[in-house]
């Protein structure tokens, strides 16, 4: 697809707007009523030099009420992604033309990794680092200097902890778009609370993420701020529908937050109708990540037919192509995020296979972990340590045979785990019943399990579960 055809389509869609526009009037737009001046990103053509997208913060809209939640929506922190800022930039101004009663609370609008944003080269992902795979304590500690992305998750880092000390609370919508044709998802990390966010949402929600990538930038905000974050991936990269989508994805948020309730003003359509619409039956299904393809070889590419959603069978279904072989899954389930990405370069997902889980098993897994005795319980079963940190170092036989879904159920993450298989069926319970006498008769590690001992898996109650939102 030649994207700046189709992105200046996405051009139409803001001129179609009633009212004035920061979008409207085409390249490296001026100040408009005081506005930030700022260019869409993506109607302009590669000729363009002066910074389509300036400075990180873009706009707020804010409530003369200092309390209250304030609404961080990120977007760009892949360069090659802007069509979240886009639609960011459109609410703002919807905000500002229409300055609607009841609005309680803040919006703030901020850049991801401004120097790949503003790039010429439109598929620029990142420049030095994937961005978005940054967050971690280790690379944090290393200076600004680093690296281009190291700079700027620095600058983004300072400006969301400087948000977080405003208002009563922090939510944050990191805003994004794949290289495949699939349908809007929410993904986060599965708190309670971030849940009660997400649901309000009428699109799939996509859980575990952070057990598989490193460096989430919603992980980040999650766990270093104690803020709900979700990652909206909003549609392919260059289509204009992935704009009306992100629109429609922030006023629900504003909605979610309790910040601006949506019929609170106009909408030419209702932004729940546009993301129902945008996901098909998709809406309110949870899906649980359960492996991740991580690219080793440059030539890695998606086999043909193979698209977001389909089915395959474990290690049977080709998926991809790398180095000559077909890769297949180790696991079942539907393919999510499979890389069509331009440019791929060694350690990106090549992707993720991921499964369906029942509404059942999501309310009985909300009742379960707010039973405190049962979290008090499962710490001391045998095999099983608390560490000081918070976490559990659990025997890793025992683990296998509980396995991902049922720490999930109580509301852990895996922080280590391995691919060691607990069996199925019989032998299951046979290999659950061994480890855990093994357990009980070995006695307690005197002082504990040491941090790098791998017959141990790590696991953590997710945060926020047990943070008063
Ligand atoms: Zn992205």
């Amino acid at each position: 697809m030649d994207i700046y055809n189709s992105a200046r389509v996405g051009a139409g869609i803001f001129a179609s707007k009633d009212g004035p526009s920061v979008m409207s009037t085409g390249q490296n737009q001026t100040e408009q009523r005081g506005h930030t001046k700022v260019d869409s990103g993506i109607d302009s053509g590669p000729e363009s030099t002066p910074a389509r997208w300036p400075k990180r913060e873009l706009g707020r809209f804010e409530s003369e009420d200092p309390d209250g939640t304030t609404l961080v929506v990120i977007g760009g922190v892949h360069g090659n992604e802007p069509a979240g800022l886009i639609a960011a930039m459109r609410v703002l101004d919807t905000l500002r033309a229409q300055e609607p009663a009841g609005f309680d609370g803040r919006l703030v609008v901020l850049a991801g990794n401004l120097p790949a944003l503003n790039l010429d080269d439109k598929e620029a992902r990142y420049i030095d680092f994937d961005l978005n795979r940054m967050f971690t304590d280790e690379q944090i500690a290393k200076p600004a200097s680093t690296s281009v992305e190291h700079g700027q998750m620095q600058a983004i880092l300072a400006a969301l902890r400087d948000q977080r000390t405003h208002g009563d609370r922090m939510i944050v919508m990191d805003l994004h778009t794949t290289s495949s044709d699939a349908p809007p998802v929410v993904v986060f990390e599965d708190s309670l609370p971030a849940r009660l966010f997400a649901r309000q949402m009428p699109m799939p929600l996509y859980l575990g993420f952070e057990e598989e990538l490193d460096g989430l930038l919603i992980d980040r905000v999650t766990n270093e701020l104690g803020s709900i974050a979700v990652v909206i991936e909003g549609g392919q990269h260059f289509d204009p529908q992935s704009i009306v989508v992100h629109e429609a994805a922030i006023w629900a948020g504003l909605h979610a937050a309790g910040i601006l309730r949506v019929d609170a003003l106009p909408h030419d359509r209702r932004p729940g109708d546009i993301l129902r619409e945008a996901v098909g039956d998709q809406a309110y299904k949870v899906f649980d990540i359960r492996y991740r393809k991580p690219i080793e070889h440059e030539d890695f590419a998606i086999c043909p037919g193979i698209e977001a959603g389909m089915r395959i069978k474990q290690a049977v279904t080709p998926i991809a192509i790398e180095d000559g072989q077909p890769i297949t899954s180790p696991v079942r389930g539907r393919v999510f995020l499979p890389n069509m990405q331009a440019r791929k370069r060694i350690g990106d997902d090549g992707f993720f296979i991921v499964r369906h889980i029942g509404e059942g098993w999501i309310e009985f897994s909300a009742r379960v972990r707010r039973q405190e005795w049962i979290h008090w319980l499962i710490a001391r079963m045998p095999g099983v340590y608390a560490m000081d940190d918070g976490s559990l170092f659990v025997d890793a036989d025992l683990a296998a045979v509980l396995k991902r879904q049922v720490f999930h159920l109580f509301g852990y993450r895996l922080v280590r785990h391995d691919q060691r298989d607990g069996g199925h069926g019989a032998m299951r319970v046979w290999h659950g019943i061994s480890a855990f006498c093994r357990a009980l008769f070995r006695g307690p590690i005197k002082g504990g399990p040491k941090y790098d001992d791998l017959r141990f898996w790590i696991v953590r109650r997710h945060r926020l579960d047990h943070v008063d939102h």
